[in-house]
């Protein structure tokens, strides 16, 4: 968000691109979405209830919006998104794990089918 205020390119801040405001509309209802799945799958571990459909979906669903999040992050930095001087870039790389690690997302929808069918 900085970021994009702060650079101008074409006469104006990135931040005034509608192309670039939607793309940040929708990150932020991506990230927003994957926050309350987490939420709810916490919520159900907590009570104590079959969570693993609940645990599997936020976990599949959460990770995929980090790597989408961190691309896009990095495309709105244009060539400074690409140099480790910007955190963005250790983001996107770091974020690169988690559709893996703990179980890939293909996983995760063996899971989730298996509970479902
Ligand atoms: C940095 C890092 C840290 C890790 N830390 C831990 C740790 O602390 N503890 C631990 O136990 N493990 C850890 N892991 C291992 C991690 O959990 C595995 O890498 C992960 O589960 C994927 O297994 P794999 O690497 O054997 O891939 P594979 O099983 O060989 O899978 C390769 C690809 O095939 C897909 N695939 C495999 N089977 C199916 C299927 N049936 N249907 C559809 N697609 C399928 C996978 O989704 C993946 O895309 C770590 C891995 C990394 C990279």
């Amino acid at each position: 968000m900085a970021y994009i205020r702060e650079r101008q390119a074409f006469g104006e801040p990135l931040s005034r691109k509608q192309a670039l405001r939607h793309k940040v509309a929708e990150m932020a209802t991506e990230i927003e979405a994957a926050r309350h799945l987490v939420y709810h799958a916490a919520a159900c571990y907590n009570a104590g209830d079959d969570c693993v459909t609940e645990v599997s979906m936020a976990k599949l669903f959460a990770t995929e919006v980090a790597n989408r999040v961190a691309y896009q992050s990095v495309q709105l930095h244009g060539g400074y998104g690409y140099m480790s001087e910007f955190p963005v870039e250790r983001f996107f790389r770091d974020v690169r794990l988690w559709t893996i690690a703990s179980g890939t997302s293909e996983i995760m929808k063996e899971i989730i089918a298996k509970r479902l069918l």
